[in-house]
């Protein structure tokens, strides 16, 4: 089978054998060329037969009226009767066959071939005859007609078999026939085959064109020659594969929008340190004798846009690894309670110096399959916000973990100064913060839920935000136990 997959392979490599067009062609003229032989085959055949059948019905009704011949001219007793012998000769002549007639003692008193006159013949068919049975058979292998008839001879009430005449006629005639019938199918299926090699070319090719336009309208719009969307509604295959396309073109769109907004929001986030640090840097620069103290104080702002800086970078690392497949995360069984108290841990110093408490309560102990590093650092972003974006006096956080046979929820609460409406549908998007001039004031680079929202899509969970503006706000975050591949 090696050297079958061997050609299989030789012959995938020229692509006019891989197209529709050419094998849609070939079953066409297949189908044509089988029904044509098949045609040609059965009525040929047909025709042989049934021309046997006729010759054969034709000779055993001229040797019924020659046995009433025979008999009327007592031809049994006196083969010498003139007409009867002429009769015999033209028969034979006309069909090209022998006639022998045997009397009831097997012997032979008229041969028209002259070669076994007086001999006996005593065969299976004869003795058939004798009993009164007609017999006809026809020999293919040698091309002949053979049949045996009763001389019957009325005598009184029952008819006595007095001979039998044995008659073989070649069939010659309608083989010739036949042949020339053949020869004329063969002509005939040659030029039936050339109008459906022609039909086959012209309906594949029709049939292709639909095709041939979605390569040509993809084409267009991929040299920007057309509009955004293809219609190719001929077919429900080609609808099918022209709305599929344009689903995918405007998904791509989409996708290069926002890579753009990306890029252009990256490079601005990115660029505004960098004009703080050069400004700071150059009036040190352009100013005489600088007293220490200035130097100091501009030096610490310039260390504080390059951590800014340093933060944008690593926020942008953490989103561009979330954006790989999904096979990137490290699922192991995570105890969720033992996550919240070592993010709590961390961000302890954090809320100290924000004078905002920090409570975590649990319903239960939770167990999930999770990535705890990338969960941890979404769930951090939250609390962080939460203590972040918190009032001066009497600011806290409150986390409650609880779970139910399925998923478990955690929701990350605060009494800060809560997200406006309008914000809330943008807060998730990459560098969006809320009235940049006071977050300004807050470190952040507006990447922090975008990377939350991003984790937690990847673990096939959900995120929400609700609560007012002024009154706090509440995350609320549901994720299944076991990991969804
Ligand atoms: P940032 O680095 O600015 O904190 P995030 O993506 O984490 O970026 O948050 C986006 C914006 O959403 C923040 O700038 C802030 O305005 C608003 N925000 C996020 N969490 C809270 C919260 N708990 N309370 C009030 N505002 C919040």
């Amino acid at each position: 089978m090696k050297w079958f997959a061997r050609i299989k392979s030789e012959l995938n490599k020229i692509s006019f054998l891989r197209s529709i067009r050419f094998r849609m062609s070939v079953v066409i003229v297949l189908v044509g060329v089988i029904c044509c032989c098949v045609m040609c085959f059965g009525i040929l055949q047909s025709y042989f037969y049934r021309a046997i059948e006729v010759r054969t019905g034709d000779i055993q009704n001229q040797m019924k009226v020659l046995a009433d011949h025979l008999v009327t001219y007592n031809y049994l007793q006196n083969p010498s009767s003139d007409v009867v012998n002429a009769e015999l000769e033209q028969f034979s002549t006309l069909y090209e066959g022998r006639v022998i007639i045997i009397n009831d003692r097997f012997t032979v008193i008229k041969d028209t071939y002259h070669l076994s006159q007086g001999k006996y013949i005593i065969s299976e068919e004869v003795i058939r005859c004798f009993k009164g049975e007609s017999v006809s058979n026809y020999d293919d292998a040698n091309k002949y007609i053979e049949m045996t008839i009763p001389i019957q001879i009325n005598s009184g009430e029952s008819n006595q078999v007095a001979g039998v005449i044995l008659v073989s006629v070649s069939t010659k005639s309608i083989e010739n026939n036949y042949n020339i019938l053949n020869h004329n199918a063969l002509l005939i299926s040659c030029l039936v085959m050339t109008g459906v090699i022609i039909v086959a070319v012209g309906v594949s090719h029709f049939m292709m064109r639909p095709f041939d336009r979605v390569t040509k309208e993809i084409n267009n719009l991929k040299e920007g020659f057309s509009e955004e969307i293809i219609t190719v509604n001929d077919y429900v295959e080609t609808e099918k594969i022209v709305t599929a396309f344009n689903q995918l073109w405007q998904r791509m769109k989409v996708l290069d929008d926002s890579r753009q907004d990306f890029v252009s929001n990256v490079s601005h986030e990115l660029k505004t340190p960098m004009t703080s640090i050069k400004v700071l840097a150059d009036s040190l620069n352009t100013q005489e004798d600088v007293p220490v103290e200035i130097y100091k104080e501009f030096m610490t702002d310039i260390v504080a846009e390059i951590d800014r800086e340093n933060d944008i970078i690593n926020d942008l690392l953490s989103l561009v690894k979330l954006d790989k497949s999904s096979s990137d995360l490290n699922i192991l069984p995570v105890n969720i309670n033992k996550m919240v108290e070592g993010i709590f841990k961390l961000l302890k110093p954090l809320a100290n110096e924000k004078k905002v408490d920090l409570i975590f309560q649990s319903h239960r102990e939770v167990i999930a399959e999770v990535d705890e590093i990338k969960l941890s650092l979404a769930i951090m972003n939250l609390i962080e916000n939460g203590i972040k974006y918190n009032r001066e006096e009497g600011g806290w956080v409150e986390v409650i973990l609880d779970a139910d046979h399925q998923f478990f929820m955690l929701e990350v609460s605060d009494n800060g100064i809560g997200i406006g409406e309008e914000d809330k549908k943008h807060i998730f998007e990459r560098f969006y913060r809320v009235d940049k001039s006071h977050s300004r004031e807050i470190n952040g680079t507006g990447l922090g839920l975008a990377i939350t929202r991003s984790t937690v899509l990847k673990h096939r969970g959900s995120i929400k935000v609700s609560g007012e503006e002024g009154e706090g706000t509440v995350f609320s975050v549901k994720i299944p136990l076991s990991y969804i591949q």
